[in-house]
């Protein structure tokens, strides 16, 4: 009876021992480790024999993703009678490996002979931040390995690939540009060009030139330049040369206030450069007779060029016009007929002397059969610019266009050296861009400014 007894608790124990064990919870977590960074997602789960019994269970954990290190997650069980803390190790680590980056080229092209100039390189690492001071470079023949590791030990490696061979082209630069326009029947000059490459150099020697212009057909011409550098690599480049009609002008240069000892100078210039022009003279005399025999045109200025005289009245103007127009025909036999007003016929100083008195004068010179003519290209060598050559000849190019009867005014007195100076000049730039000189006779087309008194 008494083993009876002692059987039957023994086995009551054993049975509530079993119903223990078997309700006991179990507690899983699926991950130990965590990514450094990365969002903390492990799952904890508690289950027994009959089922899962999570929501019996409270976790909590002391986890920072920011930094390496060892870490517990607290997971409470509160089920039935089971009162228990469970405890799990959570590593957060680096795992990520560090990145190398390239300056420059993969493969890179080196010119053969030639040595890889290291162009550089940046290692990274996503928990270390720039650990490009310890990178490990390895030079081979055809290669250049880096290698870094990380301080958790992650490592990497990049191969830079070399490969010896001039894969560029030479370069031709063209002096004086892809485009020239030049005039019918001149010269092309070659305008040169500059070759180079990568890996030989300057390869200026091995450039060639084919096709022609023929400046004597106006037209577009095409001139092709090739190279090809020690490797083979080839470059043309074309150049358009473009022929084109010459413009036509007419330039008359004009010279008041003379003759002076200035005016043999201009006749030289004038003659050497087969050019002929108008002299608005106040009297005749020798350098007058040579200017009319060379065949430029002698026009009367009045002989005194005395702004309160000549613009006191309509009479003394014809007197002195009248003076001067003898002395010229006692030099030269010839009754002049084209004429200019001192200061021209836009002049305003004459209002001082006598109101309205270029209006009548503009008209009554042509009753007499007189031409007058004015200007519209003015070297100003009378006003601020008359010491200074550049200024003059600049000025007169200026004033030049095609389109128009260029009519310029420059000064042969005596004071007027810098004009001489820059006649030369202003001749040669106007034959150069397709003006021809001539004379003022009673065929050229007037040109007036408007009369202001
Ligand atoms: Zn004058």
């Amino acid at each position: 009876m008494k083993y009876k007894k002692i059987i039957t608790i023994i086995l009551l124990v054993l049975i509530n021992l079993l119903i223990c064990f078997l309700l006991l919870p179990k507690v899983k977590i699926d991950k130990t480790i965590i990514n450094y960074n990365s969002s903390i997602t492990y799952k904890v789960k508690a289950s027994n024999i009959l089922g899962d019994i999570t929501r019996y269970i409270k976790v909590s954990d002391n986890i920072n993703n920011k930094v390496l290190g060892n870490y517990q997650v607290e997971v409470k069980v509160r089920y039935l009678f089971y009162r228990y803390n469970k405890y799990f190790d959570i590593k957060v680590v680096d795992d990520t490996k560090p990145s190398i980056s390239l300056v420059g080229n993969n493969p890179t092209y080196v010119c053969p002979g030639k040595e890889y100039k290291e162009e550089g390189f940046i290692a990274s690492d996503d928990y270390d931040g720039d650990i490009t001071d310890k990178v490990n470079v390895i030079k081979n023949n055809n290669s250049i390995i880096y290698k870094v590791e990380d301080s958790s030990s992650n490592k990497e490696e990049i191969i830079r690939n070399i490969i010896f061979e001039d894969k560029e082209a030479p370069i031709i630069t063209l002096n004086g540009g892809n485009y020239i326009v030049i005039y019918k029947n001149d010269k092309y000059v070659e305008k040169g060009y500059i070759a180079s490459d990568k890996c030989d150099g300057d390869i200026i020697s091995k450039v060639e030139i084919t096709g022609n212009v023929d400046s004597s057909k106006v037209g577009e011409y095409s001139l092709e330049y090739k190279v090809i550098d020690n490797s083979g690599n080839e470059t043309t480049v074309k150049r358009i040369v473009v022929v084109k009609e010459r413009p036509k002008g007419v330039i008359y240069l004009t010279f008041d206030d003379g003759p002076s000892y200035l005016t043999n100078k201009i006749l030289d210039i004038l003659d050497e450069e087969k050019v002929k022009a108008t002299f608005f003279v106040i009297k005749g005399d020798n350098y007058v007779k040579r200017a009319y025999d060379s065949g430029h045109t002698i026009a009367l200025h009045t002989s005194s060029h005395n702004y309160s005289y000549v613009y006191a009245s309509e009479t003394n103007y014809f007197k002195d016009l009248t003076k001067v127009s003898d002395s010229v025909y006692n030099t030269i036999s010839v009754r002049c007929k084209i004429i200019r007003f001192p200061g021209g016929s836009s002049n305003t100083i004459s209002r001082r002397y006598n109101k309205g008195i270029m209006s009548r004068l503009t008209k009554e010179v042509s009753n007499q059969g007189y031409i007058y003519f004015d200007w519209n290209v003015d070297s100003n060598d009378a006003g601020g610019d008359g010491g200074n050559s550049s200024k003059i000849y600049n000025n007169v190019i200026k004033g030049l266009s095609y389109n128009k009867t260029n009519i310029v005014l420059m000064h042969d007195s005596a004071s007027h050296v810098a004009t001489v100076n820059a006649l030369k000049s202003i001749i040669k730039y106007g034959k150069n861009n397709g003006y021809t000189f001539k004379a003022i006779t009673s065929d050229t087309q007037v040109v007036r400014h408007k009369v202001n008194n």
